[in-house]
């Protein structure tokens, strides 16, 4: 029954009815980015075909129009996100802007000499080298959260890192590595105790589980559209209002000034102080239809479909005599990497290619985690909704292949 409504799902998505190399395409590469139902792209269309004048400033009929979806996308991410105030959403153009503007704005309002920001082990680069350049723009210090074996943060070792100097914590959701879903709620709870803020990156834990960040108490959570069925180049960052008042502008241009002189300059309310120059209103617009679609669908119900896919292919992968996993926490996201032997992970991607398998392969912009493991770095095969039993098999099947060919 679930797996029926999923499989007639897949006609939402034209591409996947592409053939490479005369093979039909599997799609195991959903945490760089997911594939586009037609209704987003349709959206797309629609917006630049029916409503497109730049928004906000604007008196005329179409400049209104534009303007209301903007702002009502921003309600929808509110919406999805678990918050009513939708002047706590900021779009930027991802994930990475998302930190960027938190490190810095953040960072100059609140940040000096000798202050710490705590990271951990299994971060996106995106949610380490913003901190780095803030800590070396401050003279201040990096402490990283380690893990266990199965890929857990150690929360105890966690617990020691937090001091009067900790001024921000900034862990992800998920990992796109290890599959790890942490325990944010408790990250959040422990770092609370101590009055220090937490931004979770949430780019690999919108697309696959229910999140509320009111109901977690995070100050800032972060995502990209493109992982979410959404438009590329969009993205948006939640933020307590009581931080984002007291933050700088992240960027001086229009949009985010009340008035100008050459004097002086009087910034914007939020949400427009964070948002200077012509902000992407198509891309917003069709990033609440991707929501809308996702939340139509419903996130438990994706969120276990995923899971039964997850061990499905861990059990399958099983099989393969020398695999080795990486990331076994007990709860787990719809990602799998491993490796097999000494097989260098790049050669598995190529061949696995050629046979019409699209995985990713390297340090998946995790270089510190994968040094971590002291591994070259992995073959990732990460899942979405669209994706099958079937797709696995032929997946295991292939990369048994693949693994004779190159022992
Ligand atoms: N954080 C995590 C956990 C990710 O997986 C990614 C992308 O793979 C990012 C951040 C960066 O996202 P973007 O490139 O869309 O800004």
């Amino acid at each position: 029954m679930e797996n029926k409504f999923f499989e007639d799902i897949r006609s939402d998505f034209p591409i996947l009815n592409e053939r490479v190399y005369n093979k039909p395409l599997v799609y195991f590469d959903n945490g760089a980015t997911t594939q586009k139902p037609r209704c987003v792209v349709e959206k797309i269309d629609y917006a630049y075909y029916h409503l497109n004048a730049n928004i906000h400033r604007g008196v005329h009929f179409l400049s209104q129009q534009a303007t209301l979806a903007h702002e009502d996308a921003r309600k929808s991410v509110a919406e999805f996100l678990g918050s009513n105030k939708s002047e706590e959403i900021i779009f930027t153009r991802g994930t990475t802007e998302a930190i960027n503007l938190v490190a810095t704005s953040f960072g100059e309002a609140f940040c000096k000499s000798g202050d710490e920001i705590v990271v951990s082990v299994m971060e996106h680069h995106s949610n380490i080298v913003p901190w780095q350049m803030l800590c070396e723009r401050k003279g201040m210090k990096l402490r990283v959260i380690p893990m266990t074996e199965a890929g857990d943060l150690d929360m105890d070792v966690y617990k020691s890192l937090l001091n009067e100097r900790t001024r921000i914590v900034s862990v992800m959701h998920v990992s796109n590595v290890l599959g790890t879903i942490n325990d944010v709620a408790e990250i959040i709870r422990i770092a609370h105790e101590k009055d220090i803020p937490v931004l979770i990156d949430g780019a690999q834990a919108v697309p696959h589980i229910p999140v509320a960040v009111v109901k977690l108490d995070a100050d800032f959570y972060v995502f990209s559209g493109h992982k979410i069925y959404g438009p590329t180049g969009i993205g948006a960052l939640y933020g307590k209002e009581k931080w984002l008042n007291a933050m700088p502008p992240y960027q001086g241009g229009g949009e985010m000034i009340a008035s100008v002189s050459f004097e002086k300059t009087t910034y914007n309310e939020l949400p427009f102080k964070f948002e200077a120059g012509t902000p992407d209103y198509i891309g917003s617009t069709a990033l609440a239809e991707a929501l809308r679609y996702v939340s139509e669908i419903g996130l438990d119900k994706i969120a276990k479909y995923e899971h039964d896919l997850t061990t499905y292919a861990t059990e399958r992968l099983n099989e393969i005599d020398g695999l080795k996993l990486f990331g076994t926490s007990s709860d787990k996201s719809a990602v799998i990497s491993f490796l097999v032997g000494k097989i260098h992970p790049y050669d598995i991607g190529m061949l696995l290619d050629k046979l019409g398998i699209a995985v990713r392969t390297g340090h998946h912009c995790a270089q510190p985690l994968i040094d971590s493991l002291g591994i070259p770095g992995t073959v990732r095969a990460s899942f979405s909704f669209y994706n099958t039993k079937a797709e696995i098999d032929v997946f295991v099947e292939a990369l048994k292949r693949v693994v004779m060919m190159l022992s």
